[in-house]
C-alpha cells in the first residue's frame, strides 16, 4: 500500500503567540544541520520502520512538509530535502505535494524552487484577512500580501491552494470574521481549513487566557460562545460558497479534499520524519494492529539523536481510533465496514455509545454511515471520548 511523507520543518520568522507546535525561531546555522538530519533519517526510513515493528513498502502518494514555516529554508536546503524524498522512495506521478507557506516568505526563488521540487499544492496560513487580527499574534503579513500571493502562486500554475483561518483571534468580531470569510471565498481557493484557538499552556496566548490576563492581547479573545458561533457561520458561509465541509475543520471544492490529511482521518500509513513528526504503519506481527511512533518533540533533543516513541495499536485501540478519526470526517464511519473488519461483538459497546448519543443529538445514523450532527462537531471531544475505554479517559 502507498503511504504518505510527513516531513516536519520546525523554523519560523516569529513565534505567533497562539502557537502551540514545536517550531520557534532559530538561527539559520542550524538549518543545514536539520536538514542533514531529517535527509538521513529518510535514508534510515526502511530500517527505522522494522525497529519499530511497521512495515513500509516504497511507493509514495502524498508528501506534506509543514512545521513550522518550510519556506523560510534556503533553496538549496528544501531541493537537498525533495531529491531525498525521490532518491529514497518511488514517489507516484500523481503525487499530492503540499508546502505550509507563511504568506511573505515566497520569494521569487522560493516560487521557482517549489516547482522544480515538483511540488502542486500549497497551504497558506493566513489565518485572518484582517490585517489588525493578524498584527495582533504576531502574523508578519497582511491582506494585501496574502492575496499578492496567491496570485503569484496561481502565475506559476500553483493553483491547488488552502487557506487556514483561526476563529477566535483577539479583536475578531462576527463582522470581521464575516469579512475573513468573504474574503477567503472571493480568492476562490480550492481548500479552506478553519480551526478553533486552542487555549492551552502550550502558547504564550493560551497561558495568559488561562492566568485571566492582558497580554499578548488577551483581554480581547472573543468568548467561547461568539467562537462556535463563528466556527457555524464558517460551516454555513463556506458550504453555500460551494466549499463543502468534509471533515471537522478542513472543506473544499469538489475533488480538492486534502488527500494527505485524509490518510489521517482513515488510518492510511504515514511516514514522518523530523521534530515531533508523528508515523503510523501496519505492523509486521499479528500481535498488533499497527505502530505508532514518534521522535523527540524539541529541536535540541531531536538533533542529539533521542529515541523515537513507539506506541502499539491494539486491536481494540484500532476500533476505537477508527470511530475517533474516522468520525471527523463529514461521511462519518461505515458500520458495515467495521463490523466486517473487528466483529459484531468488538461493535456491541460502540453501538450503545451511538444509540446515547443519536438521542442526545451529537450523532445520527444515514443508511449503514454514523456521522455526527453539527452540534456533534462543536462537542466533537465529548462525543470522540464516548468511544475510548474507560481507562483510557483516566489515563
Ligand atoms: S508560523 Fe505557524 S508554526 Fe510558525 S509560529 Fe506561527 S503558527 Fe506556529
Amino acid at each position: 500500500m502507498a503511504f504518505g511523507i510527513y516531513i516536519s520543518v520546525p523554523f519560523c520568522r516569529t513565534k505567533c503567540s497562539y502557537c502551540n507546535f514545536a517550531s520557534d525561531v532559530f538561527s539559520r546555522a542550524v538549518f543545514d544541520r536539520y536538514v542533514d538530519r531529517v535527509c538521513a533519517d529518510m535514508a534510515n526510513a526502511s530500517q527505522a520502520a522494522r525497529e519499530m515493528g511497521g512495515h513500509i513498502e516504497n511507493a509514495v502518494d502524498s508528501i506534506y512538509l509543514g512545521g513550522g514555516t518550510p519556506t523560510v529554508l534556503e533553496t538549496e536546503q528544501l531541493e537537498r530535502v525533495f531529491s531525498t524524498v525521490r532518491s529514497q522512495f518511488d514517489v507516484s506521478p500523481e503525487a499530492e505535494i503540499t508546502v505550509e507557506c507563511a504568506p511573505g516568505t515566497l520569494t521569487p526563488g522560493i516560487l521557482e524552487s517549489l516547482l522544480r521540487c515538483g511540488v502542486n499544492r500549497v497551504s497558506l496560513g493566513v489565518q485572518s484577512f484582517v490585517d489588525q487580527e493578524a498584527a495582533a499574534v504576531g502574523r508578519l503579513h497582511n491582506r494585501e500580501k496574502v492575496l499578492e500571493d496567491i496570485a503569484r502562486l496561481r502565475a506559476v500554475g500553483i493553483t491547488n491552494i488552502n487557506i487556514d483561518l483561526i476563529a477566535g483571534l483577539p479583536h475578531q468580531t462576527a463582522d470581521s470574521w464575516e469579512f475573513s470569510l468573504a474574503e477567503t471565498i472571493a480568492t476562490t481557493a480550492p481548500h479552506v481549513s478553519v480551526y478553533m484557538l486552542e487555549v492551552d499552556e502550550d502558547s504564550r496566548l493560551g497561558r495568559e487566557l488561562l492566568a485571566g490576563g492582558t497580554r499578548y492581547h488577551a483581554h480581547f479573545v472573543p468568548d467561547e460562545e461568539s467562537m462556535a458561533d463563528f466556527y457555524i457561520a464558517a460551516c454555513e458561509r463556506l458550504t453555500k460558497a460551494g466549499i463543502a465541509q468534509y471533515e471537522i475543520s478542513n472543506f473544499a471544492r469538489e475533488s480538492f479534499e486534502s488527500r494527505h490529511n485524509l490518510k489521517y482521518w482513515t488510518r492510511q500509513p504515514y511516514f514522518g520524519f523530523g521534530v515531533d513528526a508523528h508515523s503510523m504503519l501496519l505492523s509486521v506481527t499479528g500481535e498488533v494492529e499497527a505502530v505508532r511512533f514518534a521522535p523527540a518533540d524539541s529541536l535540541e533533543r531531536y538533533m542529539s539523536g533521542a529515541a523515537s516513541q513507539r506506541t502499539p495499536v491494539s486491536r481494540q485501540s484500532a476500533l476505537e481510533e477508527s470511530f475517533f478519526l474516522g468520525l471527523r470526517l463529514a461521511q462519518g464511519i461505515s458500520l458495515r465496514e467495521l463490523s466486517e473488519r473487528f466483529g459484531d461483538e468488538a461493535l456491541q459497546e460502540p453501538h450503545a455509545a451511538i444509540g446515547e448519543l443519536v438521542k442526545d443529538g451529537l450523532m445520527e445514523v444515514r443508511g449503514d454511515f454514523a456521522q455526527l450532527t453539527s452540534r456533534g462537531r462543536l462537542l466533537s471531544n465529548e462525543v470522540f471520548e464516548r468511544f475510548l475505554a474507560a481507562d483510557e479517559i483516566v489515563r
